[in-house]
């Protein structure tokens, strides 16, 4: 009995072999296993010299300086410390958040919990296509707007903000700008400095290495003052304070070999990957009454999503199910039988934005793949339909 075809990719990726590879020698006892905060001793010696290189690996990997890097358990932790640091750190300044409502759950929760606690939130709709017009960014802007918190590029969708056009706009108004960036190393490029991004979020998982870790990078965007948090959490000091806890030498040396082997192909694959895309979607788009959503203009290869007319969304995953691995909307949310929120954003319908099917494609994306897809997502529907009397 062979596995599901996986079309997950935007969900999560397997570990690079060289990247489980290099964890390993992180754990046992004739590896590097010291507590990289122990400076009493060569084991903790070594390990700190292991951080410090995957904390170079990440920096260089989104044109960040090493010292901008901030450990975390991944996107969502480095989304909480940067909303509720920023938040916290900045109440006497202004309680006015600008986001928009297209972004990961892991933003939102965020927000709607500074809500609770009294502060304003702006949620910018964005177009049809997903994009958010830099305009709109600077209208939703108040004397009391502390944070600026957009995504580069959607979970569901696939789609890119022109994050340098925000940079802009947030430091001529003094606001400072948030990006979980958990979706764009290896698919699009990424520069932290350049784009005048204040507090950036990432995560390993996505970009073929290990769950559990990511990064929060924080810089001062050549302002008199660099961004300050409060933490969130308190301990042993470590991360400058920012983020207390032992760092786990074997995950973030995982992500910093993960990051540094994403940026160089990057070109290549990307090409290859939007191949493949066009082949899914042409295969698709056969069936009649299959919508794409996000613009296709301003997307990352990697992600396909589409919405099938006259068709149940639970019905349809039920019907793939063994055969193709993929989601509906995003996964932290799929448990909830809902419509996706981020397509009901763009002004689709309850039915089109309940119907959606995500297709992350990958590095071990075939053309074969493709092929099963569009013949397992065709029968399906299909046969949906059919019974469905349309
Ligand atoms: C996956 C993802 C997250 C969450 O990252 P974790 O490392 O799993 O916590 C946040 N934002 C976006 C856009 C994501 O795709």
């Amino acid at each position: 009995m062979s596995r599901p075809v996986y079309l997950d990719y935007a969900a999560t990726t397997p570990v690079d072999p060289r990247v489980a590879a290099a964890m390993a020698q992180c754990l046992t006892a004739e590896g590097d296993f010291g507590n990289p905060a122990s400076a009493s001793h060569e084991y903790g010696e070594a390990a700190a010299a292991r951080v410090a290189k995957a904390r170079a690996q990440v920096a260089a990997a989104v044109g960040a300086e090493p010292q901008d890097v901030v450990w975390t358990s991944g996107a969502t932790e480095a989304n909480n410390l940067a909303i509720f640091g920023v938040a916290e750190y900045y109440r006497e300044q202004g309680r006015h958040i600008v986001t928009a409502r297209t972004e990961h759950k892991a933003v939102l929760d965020p927000c709607r919990e500074l809500e609770r606690r009294g502060w304003r939130v702006t949620y910018l709709v964005p177009d049809a296509g997903g994009i958010l017009r830099p305009e709109q960014i600077a209208a939703a802007l108040q004397p009391d707007t502390v944070l600026v918190s957009i995504m580069h590029v959607n979970n569901e969708i696939g789609v890119i903000q022109d994050i340098a056009a925000l940079g802009a706009i947030c430091a001529a108004h003094g606001a400072w700008l948030h990006v979980d960036a958990a979706q764009s190393v290896g698919k699009c490029a990424v520069a932290f400095a350049e784009f005048g991004v204040d507090l950036m979020s990432l995560s390993a998982h996505k970009v073929y290495g290990p769950k559990g870790v990511g990064a929060l990078l924080l810089s001062g965007r050549g302002r008199a003052e660099k961004v300050h948090l409060r933490a969130l959490q308190f301990g042993g000091g470590q991360e400058r304070g920012m983020r207390a806890g032992t760092v786990a030498t074997h995950q973030v040396v995982g992500m910093g070999l993960a990051f540094e082997m994403a940026a160089p192909a990057a070109p290549e694959e990307s090409q290859r990957i939007a191949g493949l895309r066009e082949q899914l979607w042409q295969g698709l788009a056969g069936l009649g009454g299959v919508f794409r959503n996000g613009d296709p203009r301003h997307s990352v290869p990697h992600v396909l999503n589409v919405s099938f007319a006259d068709v149940e969304g639970e019905s349809l995953l039920a019907a793939i199910r063994g055969q193709l691995a993929v989601s509906t909307g995003s996964a932290c949310t799929s448990a909830l039988q809902e419509p996706s929120y981020v397509l009901r954003a763009l002004g689709r319908d309850d039915q089109l934005s309940e119907s959606s099917l995500r297709f992350g494609l990958g590095r071990f994306s075939s053309e074969t793949d493709i092929e099963t897809a569009v013949a397992v997502v065709g029968g399906a529907v299909t046969r949906l339909r059919r019974v469905g009397g349309r």
